[in-house]
């Protein structure tokens, strides 16, 4: 097994993961929170290093990415275990697991996972997703350390809960990010999560200070974060901390694992939608029928319709080879 990064010994055999924000402190042959970071012998071990149980080339506008090679496909990986516990989680079956409960394709290291993705015809890179990647941080860093050096470009689809230290050496490799901001309530990140919010908006502040792309995807779930208020500050520190060309995707809730509060109403997501588009440059709906607008991108500066959409089908006809608008300039995407 692969020895863990980010972790402190005490005088016992008792060990503290530093990775995120819980600092699970881990008896001998115990686990952390997330299930897949294993103290064998006073020693920390990232039980998930190696053992993906999920791959595939996925469009990029799956991530969900709409503005970082639009049109694209990227190599996607995931494996078990999640250092939150939202009650409303949509992968569940892998986020709640250990990795020896799910059956995967057996050990791949980290340079097969490489030589997968530069096979792949007009892929443009690698994203750990699918589970949270923070968890397994040791082989995303390794596999994104080989891939960076084939030209790859790193996509992290992530909680954003992980501590400062081991957040910036994964910005020295990474290139994208979608981080799922659950809500603006730390009671919400508390109750209903299992984390808090105050990492999350740190994460978010570094990724943007360091320059990487950066977009957020928000769940609204019936009754849960619904509140217009809330909501309202969160679109507003978005804009005020991260600019207003900060790429919002408002997703829809259908009812998963233990939550079973009615599917967000339709009506709900486009007021959140409008209320959003008040205050951000790029809003977009998901999970959902396409509402006015929702899924195709409008140039911030000129109105008009650069990148169309329909499922994951994507004209960027408006865009040209550098990623500005064709008829008035403005940067709208990161393009090959
Ligand atoms: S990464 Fe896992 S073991 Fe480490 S502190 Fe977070 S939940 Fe605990």
């Amino acid at each position: 097994m692969h020895q863990a990064r980010f972790y402190s010994t005490g005088a016992s055999s008792e060990v503290t993961c530093r990775l995120c924000p819980h600092s699970c402190r881990i008896e001998d042959g115990g686990k952390g929170k997330c299930r897949v970071r294993v103290n064998i012998g006073g020693l920390l071990f990232a039980a998930a290093y190696g053992y993906p149980v999920s791959m595939a080339s996925d469009p990029i506008e799956k991530k969900p990415l709409y503005h970082f090679f639009p049109g694209r496909e990227i190599l996607s990986v995931g494996t078990a275990g999640c250092n939150l516990s939202c009650t409303f989680c949509q992968n569940h079956t892998i986020s709640q697991s250990a990795v020896e409960d799910i059956p995967g394709p057996g050990y791949v290291a980290p340079l097969s996972v490489v030589t997968r993705a530069v096979s792949l015809p007009g892929n443009i890179g690698i994203a750990y997703t699918y589970n949270e990647p923070v968890v397994w941080y040791e082989y995303m860093y390794d596999i994104a350390v080989k891939a960076r050096e084939r030209g790859l470009k790193n996509v992290v689809v992530s909680n954003g809960y992980i501590n400062r230290r081991p957040l910036a050496e994964l910005l020295e490799i990474a290139d994208a990010f979608n981080i799922d901001l659950k809500s603006f309530s730390d009671i919400f990140y508390r109750d209903v999560a299992g984390g808090s919010l105050a990492p999350v908006k740190s994460a978010l502040k570094a990724i943007r200070k360091r320059g990487l792309h950066l977009e957020i995807t928000h769940l609204v779930v019936t009754g849960l974060n619904d509140d217009e208020r809330m909501f309202r500050e969160m679109t507003g520190w978005l804009a005020g901390e991260l600019g207003r060309d900060t790429v919002l995707h408002i997703s829809r809730y259908f009812p998963s694992w233990r939550c079973d509060v009615p599917a967000t109403p339709l009506p709900v997501m486009e007021r959140f939608y409008n209320l959003a588009a008040g205050s951000l440059n790029y809003v977009y709906t998901g999970n959902m029928p396409p509402s006015p607008g929702g899924s195709d991108t409008r140039c911030a500066g000129c109105s008009r319709v650069v990148i169309r959409r329909s499922g994951y089908s994507t004209d960027a006809a408006g865009v040209d080879t550098n990623g500005n608008c064709r008829k008035c300039g403005t940067k709208i995407v990161v393009a090959g």
